[in-house]
């Protein structure tokens, strides 16, 4: 499969906003207005984009209005809010190049969109993500993941019967329940974490990281001549998840369960397994502690997480039921029990029965049951259950034991780090964690 050339891609900037503003740096183009530069500010005006420059000139349009940047040209837009509805949300004036457009959301909502090729959009990315001081086989793995899952999903965009829907099935007794990339119409990916983290030309590119993005170009996972959906997660905790577990229920090849380390070991199958697996300290590439590997692996934001590969929590009885309340907005009375009903090959839970005195409930799938069981969402939904109870047979506390960090399908972010450390390539990293793919370049 060869795409004709690099591809444009539309990254949604701004999508909330009753007015924006900004300035060019260098000269922009439109088709009717010519070459325009210096401040503007643009809000929807009786259903129309109204869009002032120089000394309160105007463009109006009722659907978009499209800006081409010219050679070095650079926009700026102000009080772009970042790190939305996080504890680090604040506001900055971000830097783009490319084409800037507008486009009408809804009535007086305005959205900024930007229009780069694929290849400066990975640099933005793989810099704001990754920690720059990270391995160069990782940064190279992580550029072909990147890019992989970008085209996979711009490529399933067009499709009618699509995999990756969020969907909720709901009766009685059972809700199952994922979230897909949630297609945007406006433009093809978010600025946000939702898709993938892009700032622009905001922050320092880093070397490195256009090093990994230049010396990849083009390349992409394939199986059987079509692009990999390449999944990742954190850290799966020493074996990789199905992709079943997480989402639709259909078994893909490159994305089923395999062990993460030089010890092959058999996928998860019973409660016992999972209990000895979760209390074991196996030989696996995401099992570091080393403090001063992770700090070159993960950017600042996640480094507060550091028992990752084996952890626990516990809850009394009655902060559980208030967070459960909370989170499903469903009352279970005095819970008794919460018991896993399926696990996936690493032992992520996808099925999970929740018991008290006025409901039970069976919930899937792995990121509902992580909502579900915390304030902000559990590390992971491979894990067992201990209740301690008190001398009438009542729970006084629930403990969940777990293992790994994310959904755990694909790629293991950590684990991938650390291979790329001990001298494997990025071609057998990516073959490690993607079985039976083949690395093409297609562009
Ligand atoms: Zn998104
Ligand atoms: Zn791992």
């Amino acid at each position: 499969m060869v795409i004709k050339g690099e591809p444009n891609i539309t990254v949604g900037i701004l999508d909330n906003m009753p007015q924006v503003a900004g300035n060019f740096k260098g000269n922009f183009y439109n088709d009717y207005y010519g070459s325009i530069s210096g401040k503007f500010s643009a809000k929807i005006v009786e259903g129309k984009i109204l869009f002032t420059y120089r000394n309160n000139r105007q463009i109006s349009s009722s659907r978009e209005i499209k800006f081409t940047g010219g050679h070095k040209a650079t926009f700026q837009l102000f009080d772009v809010t970042v790190g939305s509805s996080f504890h680090w949300e604040r506001k900055e004036t971000q830097i783009f190049k490319g084409n800037m457009i507008l486009k009408v959301r809804r009535k007086g909502i305005i959205a900024v969109i930007n229009e780069i090729p694929l290849e400066d959009y990975l640099i933005s990315v793989i810099s704001s993500e990754m920690n720059s001081s990270a391995p160069e086989e990782f940064l190279k793995t992580h550029a072909i993941v990147s890019r992989s899952w970008l085209l996979a999903s711009l490529l399933e965009k067009n499709k009618k019967h699509t995999l990756s829907k969020s969907k909720k099935i709901i009766s009685n007794k059972e809700i199952a329940r994922w979230y897909g990339r949630e297609d945007h119409d406006l433009f093809d990916v978010c600025a946000d974490d939702h898709c993938q983290r892009y700032h622009g030309l905001t922050k320092k590119i880093s070397y490195k990281a256009q090093k990994a993005v230049q010396e990849t170009r083009g390349l992409v996972a394939m199986y059987r001549n079509k692009i990999c959906d390449t999944r990742y997660s954190k850290a799966c905790g020493g074996f990789t998840e199905d992709f079943k577990t997480a989402w639709a229920n259909k078994r893909i090849p490159y994305l089923t369960g395999i062990s993460d380390g030089p010890i092959q070991r058999s996928p998860i199958k019973t409660e016992k397994d999972t209990i000895n697996w979760i209390q074991s300290k196996p030989h696996a590439y995401c099992n570091v502690h080393n403090k001063n590997l992770l700090k070159k692996i993960l950017p600042d934001s996640d480094r507060k997480t550091q028992n990752f590969f084996r952890w626990k929590v516990t809850y009394t009885r009655e902060e559980l039921e208030n967070i459960i309340k909370k989170k499903s907005g469903l009352d279970f009375g005095k819970l008794k029990h919460v018991t896993p009903l399926q696990r996936g090959s690493s032992g992520r839970i996808f099925r999970l029965r929740i018991a008290g005195s006025k409901k039970s409930i069976v919930i899937g799938k792995e990121l509902e049951i992580r909502r579900w069981l915390s304030p902000t969402h559990l590390l992971s939904s491979a894990f067992f259950v201990t209740a301690k109870k008190d001398h009438r047979g009542e729970v006084k506390s629930f403990t969940f034991h777990g293992a790994g960090w994310g959904h755990g399908v694909g790629l293991c972010q950590i684990g991938a780090a650390v291979m790329a450390y001990r001298g494997f390539s990025a071609d057998k990293i990516l073959k490690h964690y993607f079985k039976g793919i083949k690395i093409q370049k297609i562009y």
